[in-house]
């Protein structure tokens, strides 16, 4: 395979950033170079010194715009595209009135494989090459969403829906189907192009005890797999969890007796967490995911960010759109609606934080840090080309600013797809090509 050479500013990080100037938890080249071959990064840094072991590669210039590792989503439903921007009261109501309806038509494969389709197209016009989703109940919602995801080359994590209670008939399978096909849906796809297969049971309140046990076993036998779900997302909803499992001390007990907290657990929103609950997440190392767009939409509450993570006992954390209770496929819109949730708590949520949990910070909170979410040599070359001057806004602003945090705060705040020129996806540019 041909050799390409990319050039522009690049900026990827190396650790969370623990302050607005902390200059040593990222790379920033304002000239730099990426050497890409058979989809992965070879080498990479000053462009002068990429080009020297660059040989005969096909060079594609992007100066003077931002390259960046390809952006990560680490929470959100792909049945739910037709879903996004529904009016609902709250939580418990959007899910009764209009998401399992919804959801009910991925029975169907030729629906599933359209809005597939769909899903892809709309992942790589926001920069997006990794991202984590909930299919419907059914198994042939998966098999469109891993073939799509095979056909495009592109490294997805997703699971076949878990639910056997409190639902329409139409979404409900039993503990042995759910078993039986997660599974099915494991032998299919996983480890099967880049595609990587979740366990994942919707949450507590529409899985019965005996679907949770075999939830259990499933971990058991696949402790390498993500397992994904939801916790603590709004009150009635952990009222309501609380009398279906009143032998758990609390929401999060109800996973954690059945042997689902751990490093490879996901858990969405996780707004309202006791300390007990907090402190059980860290000594697990289980995933608090931030989904501030639908937090906002839901009216389900203030995610307690930067506190989480500066406790004592840190809970890891990851980002994501939660589209379609989240209002944008964008994870610039959704670090723009984090930074304004943290200045509600009175906290401030620098830019370099934002960019390094978009990225590499959803590449640690998957595992997966040493494939994705870094632009280090080795690593698959998934990346973003971004244009902080994409719109007329933008580009009067763009006028004024000075510097690369600046910069990064501009992206954050107005930037959405039309802020990516490129989308590479295992080298591939893949946006000119929608
Ligand atoms: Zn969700």
């Amino acid at each position: 395979m041909t050799k390409t050479l990319i050039r522009g500013r690049l900026l990827s990080f190396l650790r969370r950033p623990e302050a607005i100037d902390d200059t040593a938890s990222y790379r920033y080249e304002e000239d730099g170079g990426l050497l890409v071959e058979n989809g992965r990064i070879v080498a990479s840094g000053a462009y002068a010194g990429v080009r020297d072991v660059a040989g005969d590669a096909d060079e594609i210039d992007h100066r003077p715009h931002l390259i960046l590792p390809g952006l990560i989503d680490t929470h959100l439903h792909f049945p739910q595209m037709q879903v996004i921007g529904s009016y609902a009261a709250n939580l418990l109501e959007w899910l009764n009135t209009y998401t399992f309806p919804e959801e009910c038509r991925f029975v169907e494969s030729e629906h599933a494989a359209r809005i597939a389709r769909h899903f892809y197209d709309e992942m790589i016009r926001h920069g997006t090459t990794t991202a984590v989703a909930y299919c419907s109940v059914h198994k042939a919602s998966a098999d469109a969403y891993f073939a799509e995801a095979l056909k495009r080359g592109m490294r997805m994590i997703g699971g076949k829906v878990m639910m056997d209670r409190n639902a329409p008939q139409g979404l409900l399978d039993t503990p042995e189907m759910g078993y039986d096909e997660t599974r099915a849906v494991i032998a299919e796809w996983h480890g099967k192009g880049r595609n990587h297969v979740a366990i994942t049971p919707r949450f507590a309140i529409t899985s019965t005890p005996a679907q949770m046990e075999m939830t259990a076993a499933l971990a058991r036998e696949f402790p390498d797999l993500h397992i994904q779900t939801h916790l603590s997302e709004n009150h009635d909803e952990i009222r309501f969890t609380s009398e279906l499992y009143p032998e758990a001390i609390d929401y999060t007990d109800v996973y954690a007796k059945y042997g689902l907290l751990g490093r490879k657990s996901l858990f969405g929103h996780c707004i309202h967490l006791s300390e007990r609950e907090a402190d059980a997440m860290s000594e697990a190392g289980a995933v608090a995911v931030h989904c501030p767009t639908s937090n906002l939409f839901l009216g389900s509450g203030l995610f307690p960010l930067k506190s989480l993570s500066r406790r004592e006992k840190p809970v890891r954390i990851g980002v994501a759109t939660d589209v379609g209770g989240g209002t944008s496929y964008s994870m610039l819109k959704t670090m723009d609606e984090a930074y304004k949730i943290q200045q509600l708590l009175g906290e401030r949520l620098n830019p370099f934080e934002s960019f390094y949990h978009m990225t590499l910070g959803n590449a640690e909170a998957l595992s997966l840090a040493d494939r994705i979410g870094t632009l280090e040599a080795g690593t698959d070359a998934d990346f973003v080309v971004l244009d902080a001057a994409a719109t007329p806004a933008m580009a009067l602003k763009m006028e004024v600013v000075r510097s690369l945090t600046d910069e990064l705060f501009l992206l954050q705040t107005l930037g959405d797809d039309r802020a990516v020129r490129e989308t590479y996806v295992a080298g591939r540019p893949m946006k000119a090509m929608l």
